[in-house]
């Protein structure tokens, strides 16, 4: 029996609420369990190839080794991985993931986090050239967001990434919002083209989220924003730009809208924060995002994105020290002592936050410049050469985050046969579409030519071969159907397990 055929074919057709609970009323019969989990696990068999390459090449450990390998041996499997990693990342194949990539770059950085790599800013009285360098990478990008331009004080701290520094804010707007508004039911306005890592935050910290819908142009609708504010309202949120489709929400309307009403507003500038200043510089027509917008009250912005630091930091800017004191862990009568720490994690890598300084302070502002100049124009090249395909169709006006659809066949096709040319871009949904998120990688003579001439050759593949099924085709199509959402959510669980497991 094939359970995903009988439920494509059938509960597709029903409205979403019905097939949904026809879906969940059935799930759980002994021989429909079965049959779903016998179609899961076969998807999982046929990705598991693409997760384990190494399953037959190289010794694995599910236990210490009696005696330690040579340091020479290690090393020697360690550059031979990275070479074959690296093959893909570094020829631009790649959307997004490495967004500086150069040697030199990547050397220095390496040096800078071998001179620190005991540094843990926990023991800011150990090691108190942590605080220095966390303080300053704050510092300059706060003013690189606008802190210099109101009167209020900007501040924040330095965290593992985006998604911490989202969680970070959700966190604090909560606290706050419970000990000055006494709201125990808060909610938080987000698009529904935001990142993942507010749906995480609204789960992990109980808050109920209310998505809001998104226009023609992929950008947040302000009126739907406006209307879904409740007394137990939060936080809104805008992405400048947004993940899926690199367009920016209209963050001045959103931003005054939350001002108004007395409540917080984030922009997540995880993505453009290190490109958009610097776009607005070179007189590219970039709405404001930053503080220099009164209700705009916290920014995220990630360095180990276009601020070209290793991965592994980001930045959570607010706006008034009181609101960052929300998200500070102190506690006082632990045996172990006075203990207090301004992120999730307790124990952090200072060499991580050296390593961003030093990225930060060796670009400088024309390190900045020219590397924001070269990927808006690499961007520019890519978007005409789409344009210029009749059967695509590009979502939005995007900058440099550009997303494909096409109304002529199933996208995800061509994204499959990019992928057998050595691509790896983004899968999107609802709607379905594909996208590539231009990086330095993508600035290097011939690439985004190699990009266009690839891409002409999947849609013609694919207008030839309409039924070819490709690896995610299917996947995309599946997560697709209404009824399969729950099942979709298993699937991943699955794949989570199948990365923890050792061959
Ligand atoms: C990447 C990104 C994030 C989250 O970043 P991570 O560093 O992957 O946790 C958040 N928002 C946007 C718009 C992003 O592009």
């Amino acid at each position: 029996m094939d359970i995903q055929l009988i439920l494509d074919k059938y509960l597709s057709r029903l409205p979403q609420g019905i097939a949904t609970r026809i879906f969940n009323s059935v799930k759980d019969i002994p021989f429909v369990k079965k049959a779903v989990e016998k179609e899961l696990n076969a998807m999982m068999a046929e990705l598991e190839g693409s997760i384990k390459p190494y399953k037959d090449k190289l010794d694995s450990f599910a236990r210490i080794p009696e005696k330690g390998l040579t340091h020479k041996g290690i090393l020697t499997m360690m550059e031979d991985i990275k070479k074959q990693e690296m093959a893909k990342w570094e020829e631009g194949y790649v959307s997004g993931a490495v967004y500086h990539g150069d040697d030199k770059h990547i050397d220095f950085l390496n040096k800078i986090y071998a001179i620190n790599s005991q540094s843990n800013p926990l023991h800011s009285d150990v090691w108190p050239s942590a605080a220095k360098f966390e303080s300053e990478i704050v510092a300059m990008t706060a003013d690189m967001l606008g802190a210099g331009r109101t009167k209020d004080e900007i501040c924040g701290v330095v965290s593992s990434g985006g998604t911490e520094s989202i969680l970070l804010a959700m966190k604090a707007y909560r606290d706050r919002a419970r000990k000055e508004k006494k709201i125990t039911k808060p909610e938080m306005i987000v698009p529904v083209t935001a990142h993942a890592a507010f749906d995480k935050a609204a789960r992990y910290f109980n808050i109920k989220i209310i998505h809001i819908p998104v226009g023609d142009d992929c950008r947040a609708m302000v009126f739907a924003a406006k209307k879904a504010i409740t007394k137990n309202t939060i936080v809104m949120v805008g992405s400048s730009p947004c993940f899926p489709h690199g367009v920016i929400d209209p963050i001045e309307e959103l931003s005054e809208i939350a001002r108004k009403k007395g409540i917080g507003f984030h922009t997540d500038a995880c993505l453009g924060g290190f490109i958009l200043p610097w776009a607005e510089k070179l007189g590219y027509d970039v709405p404001p995002l930053d503080f220099r917008l009164p209700g705009v009250t916290s920014i995220s912005a990630d360095t180990h994105k276009y601020g070209y630091a290793a991965k592994g930091t980001s930045v959570i800017l607010y706006r008034g020290a009181a609101l960052r004191r929300y998200q500070y862990f102190t506690i006082t009568d632990w045996p172990g002592g006075l203990y207090f720490s301004p992120t999730f994690a307790g124990s952090r890598p200072g060499a991580l936050s050296s390593a961003c300084w030093a990225a930060m302070v060796s670009m400088g502002e024309k390190g900045y410049m020219d590397a924001t100049k070269k990927i808006l124009q690499t961007a520019a090249k890519i978007k005409k050469g789409i344009q210029k395909i009749p059967e695509l169709k590009i979502l939005g006006n995007p900058m440099w985050v550009i997303a494909f659809a096409s109304d002529s066949f199933n996208i995800y096709q061509v994204m499959d046969q990019m992928g057998q040319k050595g691509w790896s871009l983004n899968g999107l949904h609802k709607p379905a579409c594909v996208h590539i998120c231009v990086t330095l990688r993508h600035a290097r003579p011939g690439v985004a030519q190699r990009f266009l001439k690839d891409l002409q050759t999947s849609v013609d593949f694919v207008k030839a071969n309409p039924d070819e099924k490709g690896q995610m085709a299917p996947v995309y199509g599946m997560a697709a159907t209404i009824p399969f959402r729950g099942l979709v959510g298993e699937m991943m669980e699955k794949y989570i397990d199948l990365i923890y497991k050792v061959e």
